[in-house]
């Protein structure tokens, strides 16, 4: 009897949407005739590489996106583009490949889902290096501007979820027949969902009557959330707010100590956003893309508070064009664009347009591909060297990488050489232990 196929998605913590992706498309799955005959599970790659920042990215991302931004926009900038991405995983991979061996080794995948840009170089590096035999797709969890990371020749196919990052993915050098547009891997639950407002603020137990506003910034919860509530309480206090602060537990309890009405409600992180989306007549969000992609999957009107990292820019723009919704700088602007969506005359315009904007079956579209793609063989592979390829790297790099080559080459041939004069020495002694054995049997007899 064959075993049953497995499929390994590939995530990391930093922030809410790479994980919300893996679950939405494992929830499509099961949904899709043969889905429940496959066995799956998700890793954090990024920290099983082991190394240093890596192996503490989630920490350090909700530090940087809540109070070092500058310095990740930095970090954005300086290592976006092919030939930095490849050479910083090149040697990245040369210190984690035992760690991400060991992990694939551990689940034995047919099939490598990668919802997160950081791992795709480790993976197709670690297939090729120790053959395995697994096929690879990476799934983009970003809309519009995407880091150089996403775009890796060596999955077999990559997904888009806009056809502007289809574009995007085409000019950071993805062979054409690599990339296909098939939406965002929104969660099912919130395609499935047709509660009316009425009713879902019933099932939460809210005030059925109040125009409903929902605040949310992530799975960090980040941004200017705090000043934003106070704001928006003080410019229309009849309005209920719904905020949810996420992971961040600091936000929470300093907006709780506030002594806000009880129609301002304060959650922490919540697994029912699509019922907390189905009670609000409009979301005010960053511009995740998570979190943007379900508001328009529900059809409600979404105002952008700001973009937090360089890969969210583009979200701002796309929601925008299209008449989604409105970004707002600073907080005087989000109050007065939560006050126009008010207006029933623009609130029902801007629902219309929703209708059809985005596909809502990304996830189903994706599940079946990826079962499409699990039923063909992995791809024949030239096995690739375990060391960094020199040659690819850039000539101040290479000088310190030959050296270590050499030192690594000087080590290997002493160690050779002292085990050959070992071998020798060894047969040496024992050729003269038999010869003085024979003379010894010659001379007495
Ligand atoms: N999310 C959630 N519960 C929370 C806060 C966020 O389930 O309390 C989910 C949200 O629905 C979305 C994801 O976390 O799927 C956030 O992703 P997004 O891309 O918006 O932002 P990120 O956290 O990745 O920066």
């Amino acid at each position: 009897m064959s075993r049953r196929k497995r499929i390994l998605f590939a995530i990391s913590d930093t922030g809410g949407g790479h994980r919300s992706g893996a679950q939405a498309l494992h929830a499509a799955l099961l949904q899709h005739p043969q889905g429940r005959d496959i066995d799956y599970d998700t890793i954090d790659l990024i920290t099983a590489t082991g190394l240093p920042l890596l192996r503490n990215a989630p920490n350090l991302y909700d530090q940087l996106s809540t109070r070092w931004l500058p310095l990740f926009n930095l970090f954005f900038q300086l290592t976006n583009g092919r030939r930095r991405v490849d050479t910083i995983a090149q040697i990245a991979y040369l210190t984690a490949q035992r760690n991400i061996k060991r992990t694939l080794d551990e689940f034995k995948p047919d099939m490598v889902v990668s919802v997160h840009p950081i791992a795709n170089r480790f993976i197709g590096h670690a297939r090729a290096t120790y053959h395995m035999p697994f096929r690879f797709m990476t799934v983009v969890t970003d809309l519009v501007s995407l880091h150089a990371s996403w775009g890796d020749p060596d999955a077999d196919l990559c997904i888009a979820p806009t056809h502007e990052g289809a574009q995007v993915l085409l000019n950071q050098g993805m062979p054409a027949d690599k990339v296909l547009f098939a939406g965002f891997p929104v969660h099912p639950k919130f395609t499935a969902c047709n509660l009316t407002p009425d009713m879902a603020r019933q099932i939460l137990a809210l005030d059925r009557q109040r125009f409903t506003v929902l605040l949310t910034a992530g799975g960090v919860g980040s941004g200017r959330l705090r000043e934003l509530v106070i704001a928006l309480n003080a410019a229309y206090p009849e309005v209920q707010l719904l905020v949810i602060t996420g992971r961040n537990a600091t936000l929470r309890n300093e907006l709780q100590r506030l002594n806000l009405p009880s129609h301002v409600r304060i959650y922490g992180f919540v697994d029912n956003m699509e019922q907390l989306m189905a009670s609000s007549d409009v979301v005010v969000t960053k511009a995740g893309p998570g979190t943007l992609m379900e508001a328009l999957v529900m059809r409600r009107p979404v105002v952008i508070t700001e973009a937090v990292g360089v890969q969210e820019t583009g979200n701002i723009t796309f929601v925008v064009e299209r008449g989604l919704g409105a970004h707002s700088r600073n907080i005087r602007d989000i109050v007065q664009s939560v006050g126009n969506l008010m207006d029933p005359e623009l609130h029902a315009t801007t629902v219309e347009r929703l209708q059809g904007a985005v596909p809502r079956d990304g996830a189903h579209r994706i599940a079946n591909i990826i079962i499409e793609q699990l039923h063909m063989t992995p791809p024949t592979l030239v096995r690739r060297s375990r060391l960094v390829n020199i040659a690819e790297l850039p000539r101040w790099m290479r000088r310190r990488e030959y050296a270590d080559e050499n030192r690594r080459r000087l080590r290997l041939f002493s160690l050779s050489l002292l085990d050959n004069l070992r071998q020798q020495s060894g047969s040496t002694f024992q050729f003269r232990h038999r010869l003085r054995r024979k003379n010894r049997k010659s001379n007495s007899n």
